[in-house]
């Protein structure tokens, strides 16, 4: 393994470490304080993205995207990680499961997602199915060249400012040897298609202005040329394209941690008590050498993890341990920066207090942290079990 970024690499870094903090940050505190993205702002960001070259560059260069591997792309969402959802969301990375649509999709989102011009948004979540996925209730009965969707999803990312969902639901059910299990195909559907609601979701502590919203499914019918991939093949096609979300999760986790020991460190030299700077007093500094060590750890777990899958190397534990450690240790360093900064830590006029409510929610979306255990163990205990 090479530790050192190539000079591609480098710029990369060092694109996205200059765009986040001069279009991004300056307009963090007004959406804090508003809960919302002006829509005009959203699409200042999106073509800034563009012209600097970086929109939908985890798409293949072959549908016109900018073809990053998955150790580069893990680099551009560490920078990225610094900055709030609710405006990072624009910075174009439609879903990389975009990539199996047919031809006639290809036209009507693909190309349109990579190009800026349509928004998607992934719903696989449930009121009575988060976890355990595969227990989802919104179902589709096929009816001549049509099927026909009634169910909810919820918790839905984005959807508020998406132009199409990527949406998963039941198909049917199969007997297996561990007892009856759902199939799941999914279908891209658009925004006003008749019998389809998108509606507000819930008010989150994490994120302001990065919304979710609950899917209403009522007799939505949906041509079956609106299936992405084989019937019944959801789920597998999930498994194929989305299962390094779980990396671009732990980069996130990762940056925003970088940002948070890059804020906290000079207060510990301005901050005096006692007649001297808190720093110099060991229960602050170790604080401190905890952070950057639990920072690193994380970062080199995660780099690692994107490099063994570029490499086609078995890489499911690793992704999962890179989900688990990243996500928990930002909670862990948000925590200890925000005690040292004492009160001010939890007041509104500082980021801290933010940082640490945003911090919460990375261990429970893309798998909560007891999934990614629950994988970890399965794969360590396979070999042993016959
Ligand atoms: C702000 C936000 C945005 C989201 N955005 C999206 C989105 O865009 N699209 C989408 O599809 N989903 C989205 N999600 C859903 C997210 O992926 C789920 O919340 C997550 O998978 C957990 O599901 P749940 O909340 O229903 O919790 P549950 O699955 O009900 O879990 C409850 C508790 O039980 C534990 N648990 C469950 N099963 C096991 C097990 N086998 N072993 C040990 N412990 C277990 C969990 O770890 C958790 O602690 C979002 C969630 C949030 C909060």
């Amino acid at each position: 393994m090479n530790f050192e970024l190539s000079d591609e690499q480098q710029m990369i870094v060092d694109t996205v470490r200059t765009f986040v903090e001069n279009e991004l940050y300056p307009h963090e505190d007004e959406v804090e304080r508003t809960g919302v993205v002006p829509k005009e702002l959203g699409q200042e960001i999106s073509q800034k993205c563009q012209d600097i070259g970086f929109y939908a560059s985890n798409i293949s260069t072959e549908f016109g995207g900018g073809g990053l591997n998955t150790f580069d792309f893990t680099l551009l969402e560490r920078e990225l990680g610094g900055a709030a959802y609710a405006l990072t969301v624009y910075f174009g990375r439609p879903s990389a499961i975009l990539e199996a649509c047919d031809d006639e999709q290809r036209e009507k989102y693909l190309l349109p997602a990579v190009r800026g011009e349509k928004f998607d948004a992934l719903a696989m979540t449930e009121p009575d199915a988060g976890s355990d996925v595969r227990g989802m209730k919104c179902a589709a009965v096929q009816d001549g060249d049509d099927w026909v969707v009634n169910g909810t999803k919820h918790f839905i990312s984005h959807a508020d400012i998406a132009d199409f969902v990527i949406v998963f639901v039941a198909t049917g059910e199969e007997e297996t040897p561990r007892g009856v299990r759902k199939k799941i195909s999914c279908f891209l559907v658009d925004r006003g298609t008749p019998g389809f609601e998108i509606r507000p979701g819930y008010n989150a502590v994490s994120n302001r202005g990065y919304h979710n919203c609950i899917l209403q499914f009522d007799n939505c019918r949906l041509h079956k040329r609106q299936m992405l991939g084989e019937v019944h093949k959801g789920f597998e096609l999930a498994n194929q394209w989305l299962f390094a979300t779980r990396l671009t999760v732990a980069a996130f986790s990762v940056g925003r941690a970088r940002r948070v020991l890059e804020y906290t460190l000079p207060y510990t030299v301005q901050r005096k008590q006692f007649g001297q700077s808190i720093g110099k007093f060991q229960g602050v500094s170790f604080k401190l050498a905890d952070m950057v060590t639990e920072i690193d750890a994380a970062d080199w777990l995660t780099l690692s993890a994107a490099w063994r899958y570029d490499k086609n190397m078995a890489v499911n534990r690793e992704i999962a341990s890179a989900k688990l450690f990243a996500t928990e240790m930002l909670g862990r360093v948000t925590d200890q920066a925000l005690q040292i900064f004492g009160g001010m830590g939890l007041m509104s006029d500082l980021p801290l207090e933010r940082w640490w409510r945003d911090a919460r929610v990375e261990r429970i979306w893309e798998g909560t942290s007891e999934i990614q255990r629950h994988i970890i163990s399965r794969e360590l205990l396979r070999p042993l079990e016959s």
